[in-house]
């Protein structure tokens, strides 16, 4: 049968190789590091565990998809339980508002805590869900870089209601269009950091994120988010995948115009297509050295970047959930810091997330794994180092206030990942976490095709391509590639 490689072993890398192997190739995934995986790791220490990238999980149905095509229950291999409590909002005069799964109940909680109305509040996911059904045939599900994909009758369709998309305002102006109390801009606002991009500079279509969160549903996979590539894995090895770790891929080899393998140090290993789940960037600055680069797709601004304590706590705090978001006052410095000024702002949104709410293995008895997120600029050089002890005492100073507790003293366990890291582990160019960023109009035009038009049997899946950064469109570039291949 046809061979194919696929270099790294990323979740867009796994989900290709699932997908080419049921189609009938022999597929071997060449994997840098010792795990499957990418930026979706995990990390054990001192009696705890951490899910070390991703912990929010939405569209399971894609991950779903991978078991079915394979002929597989994906019950019967993993299991995830939907969460009634999406998300729990803290903010520094004391309010606390629940992110209910059901909509009323949201709204009502938003009503109740803010100045704004439940009306107001449906009429937004109303839009949101407007901007999906326009946008999700066009963008999402097939490839923006074959002319014949818009003569077709969905696409058709969409691209005639494209002036409903609000791609002309940033979300921030259509958010405090619809608001009046800053909390509810802000917790719309917030979306934007969904897929590493500025509220204040990108277009109001981002919008559409709220409503894969509360259509769609947030889930927990049982064991952790790491257990979703552990299932994909044993999928795709059950399907005939080849894995081998530990084995970087310094060059794509041509013959001419085609691609007709790739190399490792001194070992060539010969195949009739390549899909590079290799960040976009470093395929073509590394891989692709003697090639010609798109050096507008190339130049894009990058999406930000994370740094994340992990701390274990000896103490256990009933008020959390397993999503908590603590809102700075001001979010427009935030952010300001972030995309202007390269920095970190000195009153940082934290995003907290604690796996051992739900699984309780992740922690010893009475304690806590505290994974500590803030948004942070993508690497330019920045001083880490002073950068992060500032961030830290800013953290815990914030925690201690609002939560009103004493936290560093209950810091029995620390790790830390920042930008320099995802960028080394995971080959991220500057350690952004979703390739390059949505702040235009023109996001979505300017992201690497699913495939090479100059080299024949090149293909890219993964969350710096075509259709962009998180699980869920990771997940559609291979599946767009699969549609490519076939
Ligand atoms: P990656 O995960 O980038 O993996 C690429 C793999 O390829 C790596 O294993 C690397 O070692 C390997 N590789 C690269 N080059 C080579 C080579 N030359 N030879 C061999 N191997 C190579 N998404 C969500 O949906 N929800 C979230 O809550 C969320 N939060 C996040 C939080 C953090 C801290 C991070 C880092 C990311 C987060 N994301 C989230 C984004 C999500 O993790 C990524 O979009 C997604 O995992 C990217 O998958 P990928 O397939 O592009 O590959």
């Amino acid at each position: 049968s046809d061979k194919a490689i696929i270099i790294g072993a990323g979740i867009a890398g796994i989900a290709a190789a699932i997908r080419l192997a049921v189609r009938g190739y022999s597929v071997t995934v060449f994997e840098a590091g010792r795990h499957p995986g990418g930026k979706l790791s995990e990390i054990k220490s001192d009696g705890f565990r951490f899910d070390a990238g991703p912990s929010l999980f939405t569209m399971p149905q894609y991950v779903d998809e991978l078991f079915t095509l394979a002929g597989k229950d994906p019950r019967e291999h993993y299991k995830y339980l939907k969460l009634d409590k999406v998300c729990k909002y803290f903010f520094e005069d004391g309010a606390r508002i629940n992110a209910y799964a059901d909509l009323q109940k949201f709204a009502a909680e938003v009503e109740h805590h803010t100045q704004d109305t439940k009306e107001s509040v449906l009429n937004f996911l109303d839009k949101s869900a407007e901007i999906y059904h326009i946008t999700d045939p066009v963008f999402l599900q097939r490839s923006l870089h074959k002319w014949k994909n818009y003569f077709n009758k969905t696409t058709l369709r969409s691209l005639l209601r494209f002036s409903r998309i609000d791609a002309f305002r940033t979300m921030n102006q259509a958010n405090s269009s619809k608001f009046a109390d800053s909390k509810t801009i802000r917790l719309f606002n917030r979306y934007a950091t969904y897929n590493g991009s500025n509220p204040y500079q990108a277009p109001a279509t981002l919008n559409v994120i709220p409503h894969f969160e509360q259509h769609f549903g947030a889930y927990f996979p049982e064991g952790g988010m790491y257990s979703i590539i552990r299932a994909l894995t044993n999928l795709a090895i059950d399907c005939g995948v080849k894995f081998q770790f530990e084995t970087y891929i310094d060059q794509i080899v041509l013959d001419g115009k085609k691609a007709k393998g790739v190399r490792s140090g001194q070992s060539m290993h010969p195949a009739d297509i390549i899909v590079s789940n290799m960040d976009i960037w470093y395929t073509y600055r590394t891989l692709l050295k003697h090639v010609k680069a798109p050096e507008n797709i190339l130049g894009q601004e990058r999406s930000s970047s994370a740094l994340i304590f992990y701390w274990g706590i000896s103490g256990s705090f009933p008020e959390l959930d397993l999503h908590n978001i603590f809102f700075t006052e001001d979010y427009e410095d935030e952010f300001r810091q972030i995309w202007e000024r390269k920095d970190i702002a000195m009153d940082p949104t934290i995003y907290l997330n604690i796996s051992s709410k739900i699984e309780k293995s992740d922690a010893p008895p009475g304690k806590e794994n505290w994974f500590t997120m803030i948004n942070v600029p993508s690497n330019s050089g920045q001083n880490w180092d002073k950068l992060i002890e500032s961030a830290r005492n800013n953290i815990i100073a914030k925690l201690t206030r609002i939560l009103n507790r004493e936290i560093e003293t209950l810091i029995v366990s620390e790790q830390i990942l920042d930008p320099r890291k995802i960028d080394s582990q995971t080959f991220s160019f500057q350690g952004s976490l979703y390739g390059s960023s949505s702040n235009s109009q023109f996001a979505a035009f300017l992201r690497h095709a699913n495939f090479s038009s100059k080299i024949e049997g090149l293909y890219f899946a993964g969350g710096s391509v075509h259709p962009g950064g998180g699980i869920p469109l990771a997940l559609l570039s291979a599946k767009i590639v699969d549609e490519l291949v076939k």
